[in-house]
Protein backbone atom coordinates (compact mmCIF):
# COMPACT_ATOMS: atom_id res chain seq x y z
CA UNK A 1 0.00 0.00 0.00
CA UNK A 2 1.17 3.58 -1.11
CA UNK A 3 1.83 5.37 1.70
CA UNK A 4 1.60 9.48 1.19
CA UNK A 5 4.44 11.90 2.47
CA UNK A 6 3.84 14.62 4.18
CA UNK A 7 3.17 17.13 1.28
CA UNK A 8 4.46 19.83 3.58
CA UNK A 9 8.20 18.50 4.09
CA UNK A 10 7.83 15.51 2.79
CA UNK A 11 8.86 13.58 5.71
CA UNK A 12 8.08 9.92 4.69
CA UNK A 13 4.39 8.24 5.70
CA UNK A 14 5.89 5.25 7.90
CA UNK A 15 7.12 8.03 9.74
CA UNK A 16 4.28 9.95 10.80
CA UNK A 17 2.42 9.58 13.81
CA UNK A 18 -0.55 8.09 13.78
CA UNK A 19 -3.60 10.42 15.63
CA UNK A 20 -6.94 9.02 17.87
CA UNK A 21 -8.87 10.41 15.28
CA UNK A 22 -9.02 7.29 13.40
CA UNK A 23 -11.92 6.46 16.04
CA UNK A 24 -14.48 8.34 13.55
CA UNK A 25 -13.10 6.24 10.94
CA UNK A 26 -10.86 8.42 9.27
CA UNK A 27 -7.23 7.04 9.33
CA UNK A 28 -5.07 10.46 10.18
CA UNK A 29 -1.79 10.78 10.68
CA UNK A 30 0.67 13.58 11.80
CA UNK A 31 4.03 14.25 10.41
CA UNK A 32 6.54 13.98 13.02
CA UNK A 33 9.37 16.53 11.49
CA UNK A 34 6.90 19.56 11.04
CA UNK A 35 3.29 18.42 12.66
CA UNK A 36 1.08 18.59 9.72
CA UNK A 37 -2.40 16.52 9.81
CA UNK A 38 -3.32 14.37 6.80
CA UNK A 39 -4.64 10.67 5.27
CA UNK A 40 -1.43 8.75 4.98
CA UNK A 41 -3.26 6.71 2.45
CA UNK A 42 -3.55 6.92 -1.11
CA UNK A 43 -6.93 7.54 -1.89
CA UNK A 44 -8.47 4.93 -4.55
CA UNK A 45 -7.04 2.01 -1.76
CA UNK A 46 -7.67 1.82 2.04
CA UNK A 47 -8.88 5.33 2.26
CA UNK A 48 -12.25 4.07 0.40
CA UNK A 49 -12.34 2.21 3.69
CA UNK A 50 -14.09 4.75 5.49
CA UNK A 51 -15.71 3.33 8.46
CA UNK A 52 -19.07 3.86 9.59
CA UNK A 53 -20.08 5.46 12.75
CA UNK A 54 -22.17 3.66 15.12
CA UNK A 55 -25.87 5.30 14.67
CA UNK A 56 -26.15 5.80 18.09
CA UNK A 57 -24.49 8.63 19.65
CA UNK A 58 -23.30 9.22 22.99
CA UNK A 59 -25.06 11.97 25.20
CA UNK A 60 -22.11 13.92 25.16
CA UNK A 61 -21.43 13.63 21.50
CA UNK A 62 -25.49 14.75 20.90
CA UNK A 63 -24.75 17.84 23.22
CA UNK A 64 -21.79 18.67 21.51
CA UNK A 65 -23.17 18.49 17.89
CA UNK A 66 -26.52 20.59 19.28
CA UNK A 67 -23.54 23.13 20.68
CA UNK A 68 -21.62 23.38 17.51
CA UNK A 69 -25.22 23.67 15.57
CA UNK A 70 -26.21 26.67 18.15
CA UNK A 71 -23.19 28.06 17.71
CA UNK A 72 -22.81 27.49 13.83
CA UNK A 73 -22.85 31.82 13.68
CA UNK A 74 -19.16 31.33 14.30
CA UNK A 75 -18.51 30.00 10.47
CA UNK A 76 -20.29 33.43 9.00
CA UNK A 77 -19.88 36.07 10.91
CA UNK A 78 -16.18 36.24 10.79
CA UNK A 79 -16.09 35.57 6.93
CA UNK A 80 -17.72 37.83 5.59
CA UNK A 81 -15.84 38.14 1.82
CA UNK A 82 -15.15 34.90 -0.05
CA UNK A 83 -11.85 34.07 -2.08
CA UNK A 84 -13.45 35.53 -5.84
CA UNK A 85 -14.28 38.95 -4.13
CA UNK A 86 -10.96 39.13 -2.80
CA UNK A 87 -9.25 38.59 -5.95
CA UNK A 88 -11.67 40.88 -7.45
CA UNK A 89 -10.71 43.40 -5.24
CA UNK A 90 -6.60 42.71 -5.08
CA UNK A 91 -6.00 41.21 -8.64
CA UNK A 92 -4.59 43.05 -11.51
CA UNK A 93 -6.23 44.95 -14.16
CA UNK A 94 -6.37 41.84 -16.47
CA UNK A 95 -5.32 38.93 -17.15
CA UNK A 96 -6.11 34.99 -17.15
CA UNK A 97 -7.85 33.67 -13.95
CA UNK A 98 -8.47 29.79 -12.61
CA UNK A 99 -11.07 29.20 -10.61
CA UNK A 100 -9.22 25.55 -9.43
CA UNK A 101 -12.65 23.15 -9.06
CA UNK A 102 -15.03 25.32 -10.39
CA UNK A 103 -16.59 26.14 -6.65
CA UNK A 104 -20.10 27.37 -6.83
CA UNK A 105 -21.04 30.28 -8.43
CA UNK A 106 -17.51 31.23 -9.01
CA UNK A 107 -16.99 31.03 -12.98
CA UNK A 108 -20.30 33.68 -12.78
CA UNK A 109 -18.65 36.12 -9.90
CA UNK A 110 -15.34 35.87 -10.40
CA UNK A 111 -14.98 39.57 -12.24
CA UNK A 112 -15.14 39.96 -16.08
CA UNK A 113 -12.29 41.71 -16.61
CA UNK A 114 -10.13 38.73 -16.04
CA UNK A 115 -10.24 35.76 -18.88
CA UNK A 116 -11.46 33.13 -16.95
CA UNK A 117 -10.62 29.12 -16.75
CA UNK A 118 -12.26 26.79 -14.85
CA UNK A 119 -10.65 23.39 -13.98
CA UNK A 120 -12.94 20.67 -13.03
CA UNK A 121 -11.91 17.18 -12.29
CA UNK A 122 -15.01 15.91 -11.31
CA UNK A 123 -17.36 14.48 -14.15
CA UNK A 124 -20.69 14.83 -11.92
CA UNK A 125 -20.70 18.62 -11.39
CA UNK A 126 -20.01 18.99 -15.03
CA UNK A 127 -23.39 20.37 -15.82
CA UNK A 128 -23.70 22.78 -13.56
CA UNK A 129 -20.43 23.78 -14.10
CA UNK A 130 -20.91 23.76 -18.03
CA UNK A 131 -24.02 26.29 -17.23
CA UNK A 132 -22.29 28.85 -15.17
CA UNK A 133 -19.51 28.50 -18.11
CA UNK A 134 -21.69 29.21 -20.58
CA UNK A 135 -23.02 31.94 -18.38
CA UNK A 136 -20.27 33.97 -17.89
CA UNK A 137 -17.89 32.66 -21.17
CA UNK A 138 -15.29 31.23 -19.04
CA UNK A 139 -13.59 27.90 -20.25
CA UNK A 140 -13.96 25.33 -18.74
CA UNK A 141 -11.02 22.31 -18.84
CA UNK A 142 -11.66 18.41 -17.41
CA UNK A 143 -8.57 18.05 -15.25
CA UNK A 144 -6.81 17.76 -12.29
CA UNK A 145 -5.31 20.87 -10.99
CA UNK A 146 -1.96 20.02 -11.29
CA UNK A 147 -2.33 18.95 -14.84
CA UNK A 148 -4.22 21.76 -15.67
CA UNK A 149 -1.96 24.28 -14.39
CA UNK A 150 0.92 23.11 -15.76
CA UNK A 151 -0.71 23.73 -19.54
CA UNK A 152 -0.33 27.39 -18.85
CA UNK A 153 2.85 29.51 -19.47
CA UNK A 154 4.96 30.24 -16.67
CA UNK A 155 4.17 33.65 -15.04
CA UNK A 156 1.21 33.78 -17.06
CA UNK A 157 -1.62 33.41 -14.27
CA UNK A 158 -3.13 36.73 -12.63
CA UNK A 159 -4.83 35.17 -9.87
CA UNK A 160 -6.03 31.36 -9.07
CA UNK A 161 -8.74 30.88 -6.60
CA UNK A 162 -8.83 27.54 -4.59
CA UNK A 163 -11.79 27.42 -2.57
CA UNK A 164 -12.03 24.57 0.02
CA UNK A 165 -9.78 22.62 -2.84
CA UNK A 166 -6.20 22.08 -1.56
CA UNK A 167 -7.86 19.96 1.22
CA UNK A 168 -9.30 17.37 -1.14
CA UNK A 169 -6.07 17.32 -3.42
CA UNK A 170 -3.89 14.11 -2.94
CA UNK A 171 -1.27 16.62 -5.30
CA UNK A 172 -1.51 19.64 -3.23
CA UNK A 173 1.98 20.17 -2.78
CA UNK A 174 2.30 20.21 -6.53
CA UNK A 175 -0.55 22.32 -6.66
CA UNK A 176 1.27 24.66 -4.94
CA UNK A 177 4.70 24.89 -6.41
CA UNK A 178 2.67 25.45 -9.77
CA UNK A 179 1.43 28.16 -7.94
CA UNK A 180 4.81 29.32 -7.36
CA UNK A 181 5.49 28.46 -11.37
CA UNK A 182 2.47 29.70 -13.09
CA UNK A 183 1.62 33.31 -10.79
CA UNK A 184 2.89 36.77 -12.63
CA UNK A 185 4.77 38.86 -9.87
CA UNK A 186 2.12 41.65 -9.75
CA UNK A 187 -1.03 37.99 -9.43
CA UNK A 188 -2.09 36.36 -6.24
CA UNK A 189 -3.37 33.29 -5.28
CA UNK A 190 -6.49 33.28 -3.01
CA UNK A 191 -7.06 30.06 -0.65
CA UNK A 192 -10.12 29.12 1.51
CA UNK A 193 -8.78 26.37 3.51
CA UNK A 194 -10.58 24.03 6.91
CA UNK A 195 -9.06 25.46 9.43
CA UNK A 196 -7.35 22.32 11.67
CA UNK A 197 -5.49 25.43 14.22
CA UNK A 198 -9.28 26.51 15.02
CA UNK A 199 -10.32 26.39 18.47
CA UNK A 200 -13.96 24.70 17.60
CA UNK A 201 -11.25 21.62 15.93
CA UNK A 202 -9.77 21.52 19.85
CA UNK A 203 -12.96 22.01 21.19
CA UNK A 204 -14.89 19.37 19.41
CA UNK A 205 -11.89 17.02 19.03
CA UNK A 206 -12.83 13.97 16.82
CA UNK A 207 -16.57 15.77 16.41
CA UNK A 208 -14.81 18.42 14.48
CA UNK A 209 -17.55 18.49 11.52
CA UNK A 210 -14.80 18.94 8.80
CA UNK A 211 -13.80 15.19 9.70
CA UNK A 212 -16.83 14.06 8.32
CA UNK A 213 -15.94 14.91 4.97
CA UNK A 214 -14.24 11.46 3.41
CA UNK A 215 -12.43 13.56 0.98
CA UNK A 216 -10.56 15.19 2.77
CA UNK A 217 -7.22 14.06 2.87
CA UNK A 218 -5.18 17.17 4.01
CA UNK A 219 -5.37 19.56 7.44
CA UNK A 220 -3.92 22.51 6.69
CA UNK A 221 -2.86 25.08 9.58
CA UNK A 222 -2.04 28.47 8.87
CA UNK A 223 2.39 28.01 9.62
CA UNK A 224 1.53 24.68 6.99
CA UNK A 225 0.31 26.71 4.14
CA UNK A 226 3.24 29.17 4.81
CA UNK A 227 5.86 26.78 4.69
CA UNK A 228 4.70 25.01 1.65
CA UNK A 229 4.52 27.96 0.04
CA UNK A 230 7.57 29.99 1.48
CA UNK A 231 9.41 26.76 0.01
CA UNK A 232 7.90 27.64 -3.17
CA UNK A 233 8.61 31.17 -3.55
CA UNK A 234 5.50 32.34 -2.30
CA UNK A 235 4.49 34.32 0.47
CA UNK A 236 1.34 33.78 2.43
CA UNK A 237 -0.97 36.44 4.44
CA UNK A 238 -3.58 35.75 6.40
CA UNK A 239 -6.48 38.51 6.33
CA UNK A 240 -7.05 39.51 10.32
CA UNK A 241 -10.45 39.16 9.75
CA UNK A 242 -11.00 35.86 7.83
CA UNK A 243 -8.52 33.84 10.03
CA UNK A 244 -9.34 34.02 13.58
CA UNK A 245 -9.46 31.20 15.55
CA UNK A 246 -12.52 31.23 16.35
CA UNK A 247 -13.36 30.23 12.27
CA UNK A 248 -13.45 26.67 11.27
CA UNK A 249 -11.72 28.14 8.11
CA UNK A 250 -9.57 30.62 7.25
CA UNK A 251 -8.00 32.34 3.98
CA UNK A 252 -5.26 32.56 2.79
CA UNK A 253 -3.32 35.02 -0.13
CA UNK A 254 -0.61 33.46 -1.57
CA UNK A 255 2.09 36.02 -3.77
CA UNK A 256 5.12 35.52 -5.28
CA UNK A 257 7.94 36.35 -3.29
CA UNK A 258 9.84 38.83 -6.19
CA UNK A 259 13.48 37.94 -6.52
CA UNK A 260 15.56 40.43 -5.34
CA UNK A 261 17.61 40.82 -9.03
CA UNK A 262 14.16 43.02 -10.06
CA UNK A 263 14.90 45.59 -7.81
ZN1 LIG B 1 5.96 17.35 7.43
Amino acid sequence: MRMRACAVCENGGRAARALAYAKVGRHLVECVNCGFTYVPVAPGAAAQTHAARDGRLLLGDRLLNWLDRATCWRRFMFSPLEPYEILNKLGPDSGNVVDVGCHRDNLRLISRRFSIYGLEAFPAFSVRTRTEATQSGATVLSTTAAEGLSRFPDRSLAGVVLHSHLERDPDARSVVELLGQKLRFDGLAVLKLANYGSLNRRFMGKRWYKFNFPEYLNYFRKRDISALASHFGLEASFPFMLSLPTDDNFIAILKPTIPIEIY
